[in-house]
This record gives C-alpha cells, sequence and structure tokens, in this order.
C-alpha cells in the first residue's frame, strides 16, 4: 500500500497522484486528508505556502462531491486570481480520472459573462476570489445555498487585503451546517475570530511553527544609508549572478521605479503591480516563471500567491509595515523543500523592526555587510570560468572557426584564458574599481558587540575561502555548512558566511583554525573528485574602503532587455499614489 493509499484516497485520486509524480504525502496532507475524509467537521490548519496544502483539501473534496449531481457542493475562496487560477489548475489535475467533476474559477479582471455561463453548465466546485464572488452572488448568478464545504484558503492574506465584509457576506449565503476547512499560514488575531464566528469546534492542525518562519529560509539584513538602497540592491544582485528572486517593495510607485532602474541598468528585471493591467501582469508572471525575468520586483498585494518554487532570494527592498507581511514575503522562497534566503536592505533608524520581526518569527537574522566591488568581481569571474566550462558548444559555431583562429593566431592558452575572463573581470573591475563601502559603519560595530554573523565571535582575524563545490553538486549554505563541520571536525559557530554559489561557494572561518581547514583539503577527494580549498583575497566582509561613489552604468547584460524593459515601463502612470497605511506592529 502506497502511503497516499494509506491516507483513504480514492483510485481515481492515486492514479492522478502518480500522473503528477508526488511520491510521499507531505505533512499537511498527512495531517489533513485522513481528518476530512473521515467524518464532516471543521478544519483549521495553519501551513505555509508551498507546503502542500491545495493537495490537502482538494483530495478530500473531490473524494466527497457527489458527482452525478450537477449541484455546487464545494466553495474555495482565495485571495487573488494568480491563486484562484492555481487552485483550478490543481483541481483540475486532481480529478483528471472524475471526468464527471467540474471546477470552475470566477475572478476580477475577466468576463463576468463567460464565467456565468461556465457555471450554467454545472460547477461542483467553485473557486473564486471574494470580491467577484460577492458580484455574482448580488447578480444572482451563482447559487451557493447547497454547499456543503467552503474552504478559505489563505485566509490571513484575504483579510490582509481587506475582504473580511465580503467574506462575511458571501458566508451568509451558505447554509449553516456544511463544513469548514480555514487554511492560514499564520493566525492573527483577525484569522482567529473568523474561526470563532463561523465555524463549530474546528480541529486543529499546525504545520512547523504557528506563525513561524519557514526554517529552510535564512534571513539576512545589510545596513546602509537611506540613499544606498539601490546600489546595495544591483550589488546583492551582482554577488549572485544567478540569483532568482522578488524584490519588495511598498508602494507601486517605488516598485515600477525600481524596476525601471534595473532594467536600465541591464538587469533582467519585471514589475509586478496593481497599477497593470492584468494582461500585463500575466505576461510578467509568465516571463518570471520562464526565468527571463531574475529579479522580480513587485507589491504585497501583487506578489500573493505567486507560486513559483524555486525563488533562491527574497530581497526586502524596504520592509513592510506589519510582520505578517516579512512572513509571507519570505515564505516565497525556501519552498518544495529548497533553501532560500530572505534579505532584508535597512538603515539604521529601522534596525528595531529586525527584533521585532525575530520575536515573531523565533529566528534570527544574520547580519550581513553588503559586497565590496572586489568581491563581487571575484565571485563574477569565477562565474564567468564555471560557465565558460560548463557550456554546451553550439555547432553552429564550427563554421566561424577558421576566421576565429586566424584572429587569434599565436596567442597561447594561457594567455587566451587571461584575455577571455580579462573581457568580464574588467566590465566589473572598471564599475566598481572606485564603489564606496556601502555599509553603515557605525551600526554594524554597535549590534556586533564582538560577535560575527551566525554568532561567530571574531577576535581572531577571519579568513575567507573558496571552495570548488556548490549547487551544482547538490549544495545549499545549510549542507555546505555541515559538510564543513563534518569534514573539517570544527563547531557550529566555527564555519561562517557561507556563500553557495551555482559550481563553487565561500565561506569564513576564523584565523586560528584556517590550518586546520586547509590541511583538510590538501588531497581530498569526494564522489572521486578533488575537493579544492583556497583563502580567497577577500575577507568576505565588505571591508574595504574605497573612497569614492557608487557611480556609472553597468552594462547590458544581454538576454531579454528590450522586452523586459517593455514590460516594466508599460503602464505605470506616476500619477497615482498609494495610502501609506500605519504601521500595525512597528
Ligand atoms: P501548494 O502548497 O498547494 O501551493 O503546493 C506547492 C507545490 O507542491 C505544488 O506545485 C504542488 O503540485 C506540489 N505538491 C503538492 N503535494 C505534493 C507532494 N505530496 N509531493 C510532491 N509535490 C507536491
Amino acid at each position: 500500500m502506497t502511503k497516499f493509499e494509506a491516507l483513504g484516497l480514492q483510485e481515481s485520486l492515486l492514479n492522478a497522484v502518480s500522473d503528477m509524480g508526488f511520491e510521499t504525502p507531505s505533512e499537511v496532507q498527512e495531517k489533513a486528508i485522513p481528518i476530512l475524509l473521515e467524518g464532516e467537521t471543521d478544519l483549521v490548519a495553519l501551513a505555509q505556502t508551498g507546503t502542500g496544502k491545495t493537495a490537502a483539501f482538494g483530495f478530500p473534496l473531490i473524494q466527497k462531491i457527489h458527482k452525478e449531481s450537477r449541484t455546487t457542493q464545494g466553495l474555495i475562496l482565495s485571495p487573488t486570481r494568480e491563486l484562484c487560477l492555481q487552485i483550478t489548475n490543481e483541481m483540475q489535475l486532481y480529478s483528471k480520472y472524475e471526468k464527471s467533476i467540474h471546477t470552475v474559477a470566477i475572478y476580477g479582471g475577466a468576463s463576468i459573462t463567460d464565467q456565468a455561463r461556465q457555471i450554467k453548465r454545472g460547477a461542483q466546485i467553485i473557486v473564486a476570489t471574494p470580491g467577484r464572488m460577492k458580484d455574482m452572488i448580488g447578480r444572482g448568478l451563482v447559487d451557493i445555498s447547497k454547499i456543503d464545504y467552503c474552504v478559505l484558503d489563505e485566509a490571513d492574506e484575504m483579510l490582509n487585503m481587506g475582504f473580511y465584509e465580503d467574506i462575511k457576506d458571501i458566508l451568509s449565503n451558505t447554509p449553516k451546517e456544511k463544513s469548514t476547512w480555514l487554511f492560514s499560514a499564520t493566525m492573527p488575531k483577525e484569522v482567529a475570530q473568523i474561526a470563532k464566528k463561523f465555524m463549530h469546534y474546528p480541529q486543529e492542525i499546525t504545520v512547523g511553527t504557528k506563525n513561524s518562519g519557514v526554517d529552510t529560509v535564512q534571513h539576512e539584513y545589510y545596513v546602509v544609508g537611506g540613499r544606498d538602497r539601490y546600489p546595495a540592491l544591483k550589488r546583492l544582485a551582482d554577488a549572485n549572478p544567478d540569483i532568482f528572486s522578488v524584490v519588495f517593495c511598498r508602494t507601486k510607485r517605488d516598485t515600477q521605479k525600481v524596476a525601471e532602474k534595473l532594467i536600465e541598468d541591464g538587469y533582467n528585471a519585471g514589475a509586478l503591480h496593481g497599477d497593470l493591467s492584468q494582461n500585463q501582469r500575466d505576461l510578467v508572471m509568465n516571463a518570471f516563471r520562464k526565468k527571463q525575468i531574475q529579479m522580480l520586483v513587485a507589491t504585497d498585494v501583487a506578489a500573493r500567491g505567486i507560486d513559483v518554487d524555486d525563488v533562491t532570494h527574497v530581497i526586502n527592498y524596504q520592509l513592510p509595515d506589519e510582520i505578517e507581511t516579512y512572513t509571507h514575503r519570505s515564505g516565497r522562497t525556501g519552498r518544495a523543500g529548497k533553501s532560500g534566503v530572505s534579505m532584508v536592505i535597512i538603515t539604521r533608524s529601522e534596525m528595531r523592526k529586525i527584533n521585532a520581526i525575530e520575536k515573531k518569527i523565533k529566528q534570527q537574522f544574520i547580519s550581513k555587510k553588503i559586497p565590496t566591488g572586489m568581491e563581487i568581481c571575484e565571485i563574477q569571474l569565477y562565474h564567468l570560468a564555471s560557465k565558460i566550462k560548463n557550456t554546451e558548444i553550439n555547432k553552429d559555431v564550427e563554421n566561424y572557426l577558421p576566421a576565429i583562429y586566424d584572429v587569434l593566431q599565436g596567442i597561447d592558452r594561457e594567455e587566451l584564458i587571461k584575455k577571455m575572463v580579462s573581457v568580464e573581470f574588467t566590465r566589473f573591475s572598471n564599475y566598481y574599481n572606485k564603489a564606496k563601502d556601502l555599509n553603515s559603519s557605525e551600526f554594524g560595530e554597535k549590534r556586533k558587540k564582538g560577535k560575527d554573523q551566525n554568532g561567530a565571535f571574531s577576535t581572531n582575524g577571519s579568513i575567507r575561502y573558496f571552495i570548488n563545490i556548490g549547487e551544482r553538486d547538490g549544495y545549499d549554505w545549510m549542507s555546505l555548512k555541515d559538510f564543513l563541520r563534518g569534514t573539517v571536525g570544527l563547531d557550529k559557530e566555527d564555519v561562517y558566511k557561507v556563500d553557495v554559489k551555482e559550481s563553487f561557494s565561500f565561506f569564513n572561518t576564523d584565523s586560528d583554525v584556517s590550518e586546520k581547514v586547509l590541511s583538510t583539503f590538501t588531497d581530498l577527494k569526494v564522489d572521486g573528485r578533488f575537493v579544492n580549498v583556497e583563502v580567497s583575497n577577500n575577507p568576505g566582509g565588505g571591508r574595504g574602503n574605497r573612497g569614492s561613489k557608487d557611480k556609472g552604468r553597468r552594462k547590458d547584460r544581454g538576454r531579454g532587455k528590450k522586452r523586459d524593459r517593455a514590460q516594466g515601463q508599460a503602464t505605470y502612470s506616476g500619477k497615482r499614489r498609494s495610502k501609506k497605511r500605519k504601521s500595525d506592529f512597528f
């Protein structure tokens, strides 16, 4: 018996599960499915996005639907159009072998008549955003008076977005004796109130810790001067050449501005906010899914429901007003069992916010320094070398080789390599040559009090190392740290500033253990390959102070620039300012 079978799922669902390649149930599925299948009950499930919660309510819902009846029996409310479409899509995959079950999505920004027509044909399950749902109820286009199940998905998000009244109205059109299943990443008091008001003795399940961030996410903050936010953002991107990130800004205006600047500076960036038309948002999201966009600059509202699993970094260009929002932001990375990094760019005066978030998420932030220009040059150089090594040779290049050989005649291998990497290196070093230190120094000293990031004491000098293994070898910062600790025989605090790139990485130790580190790796083979560790020329702490300003522009990074620019600038009116909300927490 498979683990899914043991949960009590019927054969048609098991077949769909195997088609989708799910091998084992996720924690929330393991906990929720048996409860929901066993009897009629209300349920409150605390689970982050990316934990497999759609299937946790989707499988039982499909199994419980009377497929011979065309009446609407299940309603799923979700905060955004994107999420609504994702859920519908997943539900259709799950019910692939239940041809008579129809799931229809209803959401704003699309034809209400088309949606009404689909409902009329018979939809046992409706997935809806609250605004459009209420509208359709008002016009008599849907009938939810006979539903047996109501799912409130991402309940905290729906309330954050101000849907409380709509939800209340919608629920007042449903029968009292239905079952309500509420899924939420966090449990602020507003969600608890909904549970209390609309649910009867709900069973509770929690995946991970209540109200905490996912522990696959490393939280980092970088203290900079107020005017250095943007140059700091660019350096963080340059220091992570394979970054695939969501950059959060507080307002639509800032979102658009930052995206435009990034595009202008040659980054593969795009903007996602509410002033874009639905069609433009779809274009940006598609480009992001295809990784044509590496930096998606978004407002919190627009980013809700982004269901992309391999986001490597979340960058808080500005912190949100509410802590709950930070949890949602950082939950966009570290999904589906992968590790991720949530970076916060802050000014000194915002430091108390970090402490407040730490308390809430029950995780410590690591104080990090914006990389210096030279560190970035070094990273880019190694990145280029590994890119050259791993590039597949394009056979069309053959035609041009005789002419190329002619041009390069007389240059030996060593010189050729030097010249080749200099192309990129010079570009970065010209740009960063006189770049100033962006770190707000006064502050760094204050909070550190003798401790470095990861809690390591830095009384001994710190040594930065280069190691020739990285993501490509299956490492992330957590597993590389474990590997180094285990292999060298060090304590948890001894290895810090671990930065994993695609085919190489950096890390630091205090100087008193450096001999131990280097001697371990003089002749060490892992999986038949020599693992090489060298002392890197840079300290890895952003300590350089090169005086003059971080000015000048990066050259075009090529790929996708034109298209991205068009998207980024598409509809920004510049006139509307979004209202500043009063801070609830800070
Ligand atoms: P969700 O939290 O529902 O948004 O799901 C996140 C992603 O995980 C979706 O792409 C699902 O298709 C996928 N997923 C859900 N359950 C499983 C599972 N048991 N095994 C593997 N992937 C899953």
